[in-house]
């Protein structure tokens, strides 16, 4: 895609306009159209990366420090108890804009959980396989 349709980078640019909680030099965070709960933030860098994999690791470093306070600041001004910080990475993993961020979605005692898994099961076999195939990769 090109960077010029990416709908992110407009709204980071403040091209189109967002319910915009925090703006820096490098982050524009943002409140998301479809929340999961009341003051679900988008975090968007404002340079254009498709995904984690393809970020700026300075710009990356950032991000959970900033997703901290978001959070923090949910728990004292909207009552939240918790947060969740939650970011995509690639169709398969539900992401849906291919502009690189990070979703804080505040949680209130009471309500529904929203991310989760069902655990399953693995011998040990399998484990120390798998864990030296992602070892390679690094
Ligand atoms: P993803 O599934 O890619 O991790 O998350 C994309 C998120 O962006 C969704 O939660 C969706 O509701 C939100 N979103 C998509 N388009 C817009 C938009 O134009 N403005 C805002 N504020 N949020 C958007
Ligand atoms: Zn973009």
């Amino acid at each position: 895609m090109r960077v010029d349709d990416c709908i992110f980078c407009k709204i980071a640019r403040g091209e189109i306009p967002s319910a915009t909680i925090y703006e820096d030099g490098d982050f524009r965070v943002i409140l998301d159209l479809g929340p999961a709960s009341k003051g679900h933030a988008l975090i968007l860098p404002k340079e254009h990366f498709k995904d984690l994999c393809e970020a700026d690791s300075v710009v990356a470093a950032k991000i959970l420090p900033l997703a901290g306070r978001v959070g923090q600041a949910m728990k004292t001004e909207l009552g939240a108890s918790g947060f969740n910080v939650v970011q995509n990475n690639g169709e398969s993993a539900g992401q849906t804009v291919f502009h690189l961020h990070v979703h804080v979605i505040p949680r209130y005692e009471g309500g529904p959980a929203m991310v989760g898994w069902t655990p399953g099961t693995v011998d040990a076999e399998e484990l120390d396989e798998t864990a030296e195939r992602i070892r390679k990769g690094l």
